[in-house]
């Protein structure tokens, strides 16, 4: 059974609860690692993203949870680095790497949780929706180099909407060649992509990201996978983890001890 979290945020970006009260819930459970990874700065993300002068603060707080639970659980200090982010990550256990916007006329436009921006892309890029999801992919192909991540935060967020929004069709050839580029290119890097369950907990998906047929495509192509909830309350750790360790031992998805780890 897996008893560690890697993707959780706190009230040092968008999170509801402090360090302490999601370490006290986490250790409650008998968790026995657990990473904190609140949103990195960025100037375009000012609601959702830490703000720069607090970064220093929040590795501090965390070494001290670290000291706190020393021997009864492993805490640890990360961050979710958004593609565009320019902020150093120096400091911190280990990068989640992931895209959140896209970039198109001077604008950035969030994938992550309304329509209109997707709508505005759509229209700034030129096309339709697809043609959204084309550049989310372009984008998510750079996210290791850009990020210097250890773990690929939530490959296919483009279609966090589309389950109760039918926003376009993931079975078009347009968007399955993009997706299946993006991962072809991040499989060469030999990292580990999360299997995330954040949409779940928020009802916005009944899976996890990836998609099932981008998670075979994935380990058909020899990719490990990191369990993480993508926490943004403590009542969400480890969300649906028992369901999803199932999933993956029937469908062979193989779930590893990140690389930060010792
Ligand atoms: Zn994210
Ligand atoms: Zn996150």
């Amino acid at each position: 059974m897996i008893t560690a979290d890697f993707h959780v945020h706190s009230d040092f970006s968008d999170g509801a609860d402090s360090l302490e009260a999601v370490a006290a819930e986490a250790y409650a459970r008998g968790m026995t690692a657990l990473g904190f990874s609140d949103h990195g700065y960025a100037p375009y993300d000012t609601d959702a993203c830490m703000k720069r002068e607090r970064a220093a603060e929040y590795r501090a707080a965390c070494r001290r949870l670290r000291e706190e639970y020393a021997g009864r659980m492993e805490i640890h200090c990360g961050i979710e680095q958004d593609l565009f982010s320019q902020e150093p990550t120096d400091g911190y256990d280990y990068v989640i790497g992931s895209v959140h916007y896209l970039y198109a006329a001077g604008e950035y436009l969030t994938v992550d949780w309304k329509r209109e921006p997707l709508d505005r892309a759509a229209l700034l890029l030129g096309g339709d929706l697809l043609s959204a999801a084309e550049e989310y992919y372009r984008l998510a192909a750079l996210v290791a180099e850009r990020t210097h991540c250890q773990l690929i935060g939530h490959f296919d967020l483009i279609a966090k909407l589309n389950e109760r929004e039918r926003l376009f069709d993931e079975d078009d050839p347009r968007y399955v060649t993009a997706w299946r580029r993006a991962a072809d290119a991040l499989l060469e890097t030999g990292l580990p992509f999360e299997i995330n369950t954040g949409a779940m907990a928020r009802g916005y998906r009944g899976v996890p990201y990836p998609a099932p047929e981008i998670c075979r495509y994935l380990r058909d192509h020899g990719a490990r996978f990191v369990l993480s909830s993508d926490s943004h309350r403590k009542d969400t750790l480890m969300y649906d983890f028992e369901r999803q360790e199932r999933v993956c031992r029937e469908e062979g998805f193989e779930l590893v001890r990140p690389g930060w780890m010792k």
